[in-house]
């Protein structure tokens, strides 16, 4: 039994370590430990991102979204710069090819304004050309100030940091239990004052192991996100970060081009329905993670909702040329042979009973444990904001 903490986070990912950087300074004696199944952090959705910090244009104004990613984008772009974390500047062009992308277009860039990102215009064709040559569409909304990170070096820095502060991070351990102050991994147990759920695919889970929170009934659907790398010598088809209109009916953004912090160019991710929370190959199955899925009712009504959407997408998965089809709305002279295999992520997305993909950033506190229990994109760029959010949730907890 290790010692009675006051603070015990589960999951090292970006958001578990931004709460206990946030709880460091919000009470900087107090005694805080986090417990991460994995051997290091950064190995799920953190590690598995497209790199970018978001300007916070697509969320509803005044939602968690939006506000978390404007302060966290800004705190965030802070650390870097103060611990030395290499950023880069890009502009980011969301881009309407047809004449019926346009309304939504709009809407979005009403959105923008709204939420205050900085510089945000409206260009037309030559506009475009000049910021990204290869891109044919009508009318574009550009962000001048958008940055391009590599998020695992965030959660390392913030490791090195916490350590330092006295933070006791345990690797290699994955809780399995909680009853009140007790929570159980495989090795042992640890006591603490409160608990905070930052496990991402497995939160809904993690959430169903406290004992008031036995009715909580949502589940994390895991949809996996696939990329393609540009050639080396094809780069150049890309100065900065390229998007589709999205899809309005659906959480994500839509396949789209970014130049990463290392120079390379990556085009996707899709999003695909995945059969395990972790299974980063298409092959991937878990039984018990399959089995939980359809089993729960909301998989069915989700099923009825996107269906045509999900077969779309399964499709795409499988046909590079249908991947590269969407490509070419963005940039015509992509060939096939420009695309090269890249790596996968996983979000972890929750969806309601009733089959819908709750949009917003979700957290609930259940007596002396809070969970961050739906935190897809933009959490990276907005988790020093949700971080110091769940900091002074947890202050008042007895
Ligand atoms: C393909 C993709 C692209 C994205 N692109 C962007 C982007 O460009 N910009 C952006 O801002 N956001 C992006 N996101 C979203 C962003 O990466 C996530 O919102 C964010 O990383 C969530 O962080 P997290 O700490 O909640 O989850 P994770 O990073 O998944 O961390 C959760 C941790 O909990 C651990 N854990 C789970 N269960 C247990 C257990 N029982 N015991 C102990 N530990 C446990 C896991 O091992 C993991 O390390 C993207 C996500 C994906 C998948």
């Amino acid at each position: 039994m290790k010692h009675n903490y006051e603070y015990l986070i589960i999951g090292a990912g970006i958001v578990g370590l931004a709460t206990a950087y946030q709880l460091k300074k919000q009470s900087p004696k107090a005694s805080i430990c986090l417990l991460e199944k994995e051997k290091k952090e950064a190995c799920h959705q953190t590690g598995n991102n497209s790199g970018v910090v978001h300007s916070g244009v697509y969320y509803k104004p005044g939602s968690h979204k939006a506000r978390n990613c404007k302060e966290g984008r800004l705190e965030l772009l802070t650390f870097c710069n103060e611990y030395g974390i290499p950023l880069k500047q890009l502009s980011k062009l969301i881009v309407a090819t047809e004449t019926c992308e346009l309304a939504k277009l709009h809407e979005i860039f009403a959105r923008g304004q709204a939420n205050e990102v900085a510089e945000i215009s409206l260009i037309g064709p030559q506009g475009i050309k000049d910021i990204e040559p290869y891109v044919n569409a009508i009318e574009a909304i550009h962000i001048p100030h958008c940055f391009v990170i590599n998020y695992k070096q965030v959660a390392k820095r913030l490791v090195e940091i916490l350590q330092r502060e006295a933070v006791e991070i345990y690797f290699g351990e994955q809780v399995i239990d909680i009853r009140d102050h007790e929570v159980t991994t495989q090795h042992g147990s640890y006591l603490a004052k409160t608990i905070i759920n930052c496990s991402g695919l497995f939160s809904d889970r993690i959430a169903r192991l406290t004992s008031s929170n036995t009715q909580y009934e949502q589940q994390i659907l895991p949809f996996r996100g696939e990329y393609y790398e540009l050639k080396e010598d094809r780069r150049y088809l890309v100065n900065g970060l390229i998007y589709p209109v999205p899809d309005p009916k659906f959480p994500f953004l839509g396949v789209h081009l970014t130049r990463m912090i290392d120079g390379k160019v990556e085009a996707g991710p899709n999003a695909v329905l995945a059969y395990s929370r972790e299974g980063y190959k298409k092959t991937d199955v878990n039984i018990r993670d399959l089995q939980e899925m359809l089993s729960y009712p909301g998989f069915w009504q989700m099923a009825r909702r996107y269906w045509k959407i999900g077969i779309k997408e399964l499709y795409r998965s499988f046909s590079k040329k249908a991947f590269l089809r969407d490509l070419q709305r963005l940039v015509p002279a992509l060939q096939e042979q420009d695309l090269l295999p890249g790596g996968a992520g996983i979000r972890a997305q929750v969806v309601t009973k009733e089959g819908l993909m709750l949009d917003d950033f979700s957290f609930t506190r259940e007596g002396r444990v809070l969970h961050v229990l739906n935190a897809p994109s933009p959490a990276a760029t907005a988790s020093f904001s949700i971080g110091r959010q769940i900091a002074s949730l947890s202050r008042d907890v007895v």
